[in-house]
C-alpha cells in the first residue's frame, strides 16, 4: 500500500493498524489463491541412515504467487492459522500428498504436517479418510507430523483423535522435538511412531558438545522406546557421520536434496544427492 490518502497515512502511523491491514490483505490473497489453485506440495526425501535408501518424502507447502513468485510457508501459514484457512490448505496438502504418493514405489512413505488448528477442526478424521480413499494409498504409508503445541492443549479430544488416526493405520510423528517445554512428558502421553530431532540440534552438532549429548540422548531414548528417530536439517557429511555413529534411524536435509516439486520425485529417488 502507498501513502496516497489520509486513511492510508493513519495506517502507517500506528504499527498495529499496519499489521492488521497487511494481515487482511494477505487473508484476501490467500482466499483468492485457494480458488486459483496457486498452492503446490513440494517434497523432500528422508533417507535411512544405515542403508541410504529413500524411505519417505515430507510434503512441504509452497505458494506459486503470480507476482511474488514462490512463497515459503513461514510467510503465510501463521495468517492461514489465524483465519482458519489452514484447514482448507491442509486438506489440499493431504489430498495432493496421498495422490502423489500412490504413484511412488510401495516402500516409500509420505509425511504430511498438521497444524494444531487442523487438529481442533472436527473435519480432520474425515479429511484423512477421504484423502486415503480417493488416492487408494495404504494408510500405513501416511505419516502425520504434529508439534508439541498440539499436545499442549492436552485435551481428551486431542488424544482421542490421535488414537483414532492410529487405529486407521496412519503413523504419528512428533515434529521439532526438543524445541518445546516438556518434550519428555509428551512421549508418555501418546505412543508416537517417530521423533523428528529439530534442525537446531543438528546444525550445532559439530560445534557444541551439548547438542551432541542431546542427540545421543534422543536416539538412545528412541531405541529403548522402539521409536524411529529422524534428524532434520542435515547439511553435510560430518553431521551425517555423527548421526550414523549415534544410531539415528533416518536423516533429512539439504545434503540429500532441498524440497522439490512432485515431478522431481523420480530424480530424488535415483540420485543420492541433488542440489
Ligand atoms: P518443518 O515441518 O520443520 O519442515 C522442515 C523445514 O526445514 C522445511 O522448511 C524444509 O525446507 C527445511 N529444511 C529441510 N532441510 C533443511 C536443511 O538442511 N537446512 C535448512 N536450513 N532447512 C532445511 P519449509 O518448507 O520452509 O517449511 C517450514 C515450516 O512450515 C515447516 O517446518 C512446517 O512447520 C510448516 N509447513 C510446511 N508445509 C506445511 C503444511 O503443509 N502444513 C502445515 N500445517 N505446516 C507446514
Ligand atoms: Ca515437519
Ligand atoms: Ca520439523
Ligand atoms: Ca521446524
Amino acid at each position: 500500500a502507498k501513502a496516497d490518502g489520509r486513511g492510508t497515512y493513519r495506517f502507517f502511523e500506528t504499527g498495529m493498524d499496519a499489521r492488521a491491514q497487511a494481515r487482511r490483505l494477505l487473508e484476501m490473497d490467500l482466499r483468492a489463491a485457494l480458488l486459483r489453485d496457486e498452492f503446490e506440495a513440494y517434497y523432500q526425501p528422508i533417507r535411512d541412515v544405515a542403508s541410504g535408501r529413500v524411505v519417505a518424502f515430507e510434503a512441504l507447502l509452497r505458494w506459486n504467487h503470480p507476482q511474488r513468485g514462490l512463497i515459503a510457508p513461514i510467510n503465510f501459514i501463521p495468517v492461514a492459522e489465524e483465519t482458519g484457512l489452514i484447514v482448507q490448505l491442509g486438506e489440499f496438502v493431504l489430498r495432493s500428498a496421498c495422490s502423489d504418493a500412490a504413484t511412488w514405489p510401495d516402500d516409500v512413505d509420505v509425511a504430511v504436517n498438521l497444524s494444531p488448528v487442523q487438529f481442533k477442526s472436527p473435519n480432520l478424521i474425515a479429511s484423512v479418510t477421504d484423502a486415503l480413499a480417493a488416492s487408494g494409498l495404504a494408510a500405513r504409508r501416511l505419516e502425520l507430523e504434529i508439534t508439541e503445541s498440539v499436545l499442549l492443549q492436552n485435551s481428551e479430544a486431542t488424544l482421542t483423535t490421535l488414537h483414532e488416526l492410529r487405529a486407521m493405520g496412519v503413523r504419528i510423528s512428533l515434529d521439532d522435538f526438543g524445541t518445546g517445554y516438556s518434550s519428555l512428558s509428551y512421549l508418555r502421553s501418546f505412543p508416537f511412531d517417530k521423533i523428528k530431532i529439530d534442525r537446531s540440534f543438528v546444525s550445532e552438532l559439530a560445534t557444541r558438545e551439548d547438542s551432541m549429548a542431546i542427540i545421543r540422548a534422543v536416539t538412545g531414548l528412541g531405541r529403548s522406546l522402539g521409536i524411529v528417530t529422524t534428524a532434520e536439517g542435515v547439511e553435510n557429511d560430518a553431521q551425517l557421520e555423527l548421526l550414523r555413529r549415534e544410531g539415528c534411524t533416518q536423516a533429512q536435509g539439504y545434503l540429500f536434496s532441498k524440497p522439490r516439486p512432485a515431478s522431481d520425485v523420480a530424480l530424488m529417488l535415483n540420485r543420492p544427492r541433488l542440489r
